[in-house]
């Protein structure tokens, strides 16, 4: 569906490894990359279960509700967002992620930081539904058996010419998808968006091979932290590279992917593919955050 791109840079030819990027990106502009092969499957299900509603959970900027809002409006399924900050409940039409979600017709429930940490609770799912109705739940991030049967879909057979491919890691459910459909001489390493111990352990609870491993040293601080090198990183690979990133997930990975490639970390001949799994709807977010701190701003 989507083409792999190769990569031409200086210090690809000095070290002698070659590296292309799968851009899923370019499957929608809002349900971009890895969020449209997580929401496939569920979708079908929801349908065939005659659901007419879709809930799922999500911070103020998060592509999983931007792709959730946009898979409903095209399937006609109602979607309903359930969004972390309660303080948002006056000020969300000037988040670019909410209103773009509202305009495909997401309705929102705006909770406290706390009551978001109980999301998981079969009281506060019960409480939900006896004031929504029904719905078809989808947990935070998309991540499920049927999100992972889907991103089992992002390696074709033709990516087995590749040695290693590289994808960033929110909540493990692509990267568990990609491992379980790479071929057994392929290595698949994560470039982990966030701090936490925790996903290996996720990660495993989706996968049966061994043939991975995660790369922690790129998360920038934490979940949506950003520096300076990061942005201009980014403004560079879209200069001079024609390839646009995004500032939480694949702009780390491929910060990471070119460092460990100039640290000799990969031996000549490496064939290396990184999964552009999407997530520019976020970048308008981030920039109105940056500008307000007077940071350097990512060029749309
Ligand atoms: C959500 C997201 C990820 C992380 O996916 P997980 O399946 O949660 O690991 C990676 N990249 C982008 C662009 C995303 O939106």
């Amino acid at each position: 569906m989507v083409s792999n791109q190769k990569i031409i840079l200086p210090l690809l030819e000095k070290k002698k490894v070659t590296l292309s990027i799968k851009r899923e990106d370019l499957i929608h502009p809002q349900i971009s990359g890895n969020k449209y092969r997580k929401l496939k499957y569920n979708l079908l299900k929801a349908r065939e279960l005659n659901y007419d509603t879709l809930l799922t959970f999500g911070g103020a900027y998060s592509n999983h509700i931007a792709a959730t809002a946009y898979a409903g409006k095209l399937n006609n399924i109602k979607t309903i967002g359930v969004i972390r900050g309660e303080e948002l409940w006056d000020s969300w039409s000037k988040n670019p992620t909410l209103s773009e979600a509202a305009k495909r017709g997401m309705k929102f429930k705006f909770v406290t930081r706390e009551d978001y940490r109980k999301k998981g609770t079969k009281e506060f799912i019960s409480n939900l539904k006896r004031e929504i109705g029904n719905f078809y739940m989808i947990p935070e991030g998309g991540t499920n058996d049927l999100a992972v049967k889907g991103c089992e879909e992002i390696l074709s057979l033709k990516d087995a010419e590749y040695d290693i491919i590289c994808c960033p890691v929110g909540t493990g459910g692509t990267i568990a998808g990609i491992i379980n459909s790479a071929a057994t001489n392929q290595k698949v390493i994560g470039f982990p968006a966030l701090k936490g111990d925790f996903l290996k352990k996720d990660i495993c609870k989706f996968v049966q091979n061994g043939n991975w491993e995660l790369c922690t040293n790129y998360h920038f601080g934490g979940y949506a932290r950003v520096n300076k090198s990061l942005v201009s990183f980014i403004n560079e690979m879209k200069q001079n590279v024609g390839i646009p990133l995004d500032p939480v997930y694949t702009g780390k990975m491929m910060y990471g992917i070119l460092d460990l490639i100039a640290k000799d970390f990969f031996k000549p001949k490496t064939k290396i593919l990184a999964i552009h799994t999407g997530g520019l709807q976020g970048i308008a977010g981030m920039n109105l955050y940056l500008k307000s701190k007077n940071l350097p701003i990512i060029d749309i």
